[in-house]
């Protein structure tokens, strides 16, 4: 009775986790050693590669959204790429490489710092560089590429007042729309920092789907406005690239969720630790509120 208890439970996880649309994410491709958020062109063509071989289809944040709410079919293996700010290097050398392939990709827009230098990310030394200017923006719209909003000054969200949320995420998709001419559907949080509150702000904001990491997301449950990622670094051996963009891509983000949780509730005796990490947020905020 037992073995057939966990034969079932394997099997819905298996159901669970083969149902799940792997959503990859990438910041820079260029060659900038020693920089985790940066991919060289050379790994990245080897990525696309794979995907070419092995017969995954790019999707769009559209597609994925028509699949959640009314069901339209997907290809058999899709995959869903995004960038996130908007770095130049994504035009000059993903954009290419993502044509070459036959392949779409979204990238995220912070629209304070459209055609600039990348000053938000001083306080972590990274190299200087520039994101797209508007006329770069609308070349690689052309080129059948796609844009999200990613705020409009890259903060934590969580950590805003409602009326600052609202403009982040207002004024960002309005300047956007404005500038290039298309509607701005879908959202991108920074840092992948968002809790309730922040999702009910991007709603009434009028997107319709917004995009996480894997803190605050849930591992069981689809939702549109936490949409889960996976992370592509500088280091990513190709075996591992396969096994991101598979199936277990979720037991990836489900050791990133377990991780983070875990760090936020480790100071805890351990019932509360575990009450704690397995609470709706996986804070200890949800303890006290429970208590
Ligand atoms: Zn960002």
């Amino acid at each position: 009775m037992v073995i057939l208890l966990i034969i079932i439970l394997l099997f819905l996880i298996y159901q669970h986790i083969n149902k799940q649309i792997p959503i990859l994410m990438y910041h820079r491709i260029a060659d900038i050693p020693n920089d985790r958020n940066t991919v060289s062109p050379i790994m990245f063509e080897q990525q696309l590669q794979y995907l070419k071989k092995y017969g995954y289809t790019t999707i769009s944040l559209q597609d994925l959204y028509h699949h959640f709410t009314l069901k339209s079919p997907l290809p058999s293996k899709p995959v869903l790429l995004t960038f996130d700010d908007g770095y130049e290097d994504n035009l000059i050398n993903a954009l290419p490489l993502l044509k070459k392939y036959g392949m779409t990709a979204t990238v995220c827009i912070i629209s304070n710092w459209i055609g600039q230098e990348n000053n938000w990310e001083d306080y972590k030394n990274k190299p200087s560089c520039r994101t797209m200017d508007l006329a770069q923006l609308q070349e690689w719209l052309k080129q059948g590429m796609l844009i999200c909003a990613h705020t409009v000054s890259h903060p934590f969200l969580s950590r805003l007042n409602n009326e600052e949320i609202l403009h982040e995420l207002a004024s960002c998709k309005s300047t956007l729309e404005e500038q290039l001419h298309i509607p701005i559907e879908f959202l991108c949080y920074p840092y992948g920092d968002f809790d309730d509150r922040v999702k009910s702000l991007a709603k009434q904001a009028g997107y319709k789907a917004a995009l996480g990491i894997f803190k605050g997301t849930n591992f069981w449950r689809n939702d549109l406005f936490s949409l889960k990622r996976v992370v592509i670094s500088s280091r990513q051996p190709l075996w591992e690239f396969s096994l991101k963009v598979s199936s277990l891509h979720m037991l990836f983000i489900g050791m990133r969720i377990l991780e983070y949780r875990i760090k936020q509730c480790r100071d805890l005796s351990l019932t509360t630790l575990l009450q704690c990490i397995f609470s709706k947020q996986g804070n200890k905020k949800d303890i006290n509120k429970s208590n």
